[in-house]
């Protein structure tokens, strides 16, 4: 299976910033979103790949080992961790990290720390907005009671490997050169079980399924991550735990579109309105505020109501709401209505340029256009 590269995946170039990580993945989460694509399985596998991407671009480790070695890289560098096909195929649950475990480095394995975990949270944009406590089911592994997490038949440690005498590593001759290399035996731990716990079958833990409270701060945004340590998936005996992180989708909104800590939303006004002038409803995420439409409003106005867009989740400041205008032309008009209509028509005859100044001098423009360009 060869895998995209992650700038390609993100459309980015190869230098982008987290700022710019951040737009695209938002940008493709929004599009690929599984809500958004019912039962589309193309569209959920591209929307795992950019989260994958994503996730190792933005953080810096991983991001390092990738440019230098590619995928290889990464899936050498994770050790056993979730182990070959570590992500869970279920959106909504968690996914195991296959780059669990830290640094990685050669030498003696040793106890492996847990791998880390991932929640993919989809939140609305209300509750991003003011921030909620949500409840998950994560499956946690805790320690095997039967073997005291040491995976062996009699509780004690296991023994240690014959094969490297517990040094994790042998010396193979290659030619002339004589390489360390990690035991093949007991994949460098030192030790070997050679009767093993029969509850965890030597795992030394066992699956279980728990529930954490999770505080979403108030203004979280897709791509944001909150990182709980110590609560990912158990290491062996002896290594800590790996950590979980929740990372937030904000679902999209049927009256807003989110650009950062600011709301854009379009209101159409009515064709009366819009040229006599008046007041309207519009809605915020605090409720309903009154907006004072000038008279002569234009479609494509854009009115900015300051503090009324999303609080910022990295301390001060507050978003706008930018509220643009469309001015709607009546439709399925009665006699009357229509006479009125044509009386106004008829007291603005010739005086365009006092009217509807764009229209005249679009219509000017147009005019010498044609002369100029289409003379017989
Ligand atoms: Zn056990
Ligand atoms: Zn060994």
């Amino acid at each position: 299976m060869s895998k995209r590269d992650y700038y390609d995946v993100l459309g980015v170039p190869r230098d982008a910033d987290d700022d710019v990580l951040k737009k695209s993945y938002r940008r493709l989460a929004m599009k690929l979103h599984p809500d958004r694509n019912p039962g589309d399985a193309a569209a959920e596998e591209k929307f795992k790949e950019a989260n994958e991407a994503y996730e190792v671009l933005t953080d810096p480790q991983k991001r390092a080992v990738y440019d230098q070695h590619g995928h290889d890289g990464l899936s050498r560098s994770g050790g056993g961790g979730a182990g070959a096909g570590g992500f869970s195929d279920i959106f909504g649950d968690v996914f195991a990290d296959i780059f669990g475990g830290r640094g990685g480095g050669g030498g003696r394995a040793g106890p492996r720390r847990g791998a880390d975990l991932r929640f993919m949270m989809d939140l609305d944009l209300e509750q991003a907005a003011a921030g909620t406590e949500e409840t998950i089911r994560i499956p946690s592994w805790s320690s095997c009671e039967s073997c005291d997490g040491h995976g062996t038949a009699d509780g004690k440690r296991p023994g240690t490997c014959p094969s490297c005498h517990g040094s994790g590593q042998v010396r193979v001759q290659q030619g002339f050169f004589v390489m360390q290399q990690t035991c093949p035996a007991c994949r460098g731990r030192g030790t070997v079980i050679t009767d093993p716990c029969k509850p965890c079958r030597g795992a030394g833990k066992v699956q279980k399924e728990k529930t954490l409270s999770v505080k979403i701060p108030a203004g979280v945004d897709t791509g944001d991550r909150i990182r709980l340590s110590g609560e990912g998936e158990l290491g062996e005996k002896g290594a800590g735990a790996g950590d979980l992180y929740v990372q937030i989708n904000v679902r999209p909104h049927d009256f807003f579109d989110r650009d950062g800590n600011d709301l854009h939303c379009t209101i159409p006004v009515d064709m009366t309105t819009a040229a006599l002038g008046g007041e309207i409803e519009a809605p915020t995420l605090l409720g309903a505020v009154t907006l004072k439409i000038p008279e002569g409003t234009q479609t494509g106005k854009t009115f900015r109501l300051r503090g009324r867009g999303v609080k910022s989740v990295r301390g001060a400041g507050q978003g706008d709401l930018l509220c643009q205008v469309r001015v709607e032309t009546p439709r399925n008009l009665g006699r009357r209505q229509r006479e009125l209509l044509q009386q106004l028509r008829d007291s603005m005859d010739g005086r365009g340029a006092t009217h509807s100044p764009e229209t005249a001098s679009w219509l000017d423009k147009a005019k010498q256009f044609l002369e100029a360009h289409l003379k017989p």
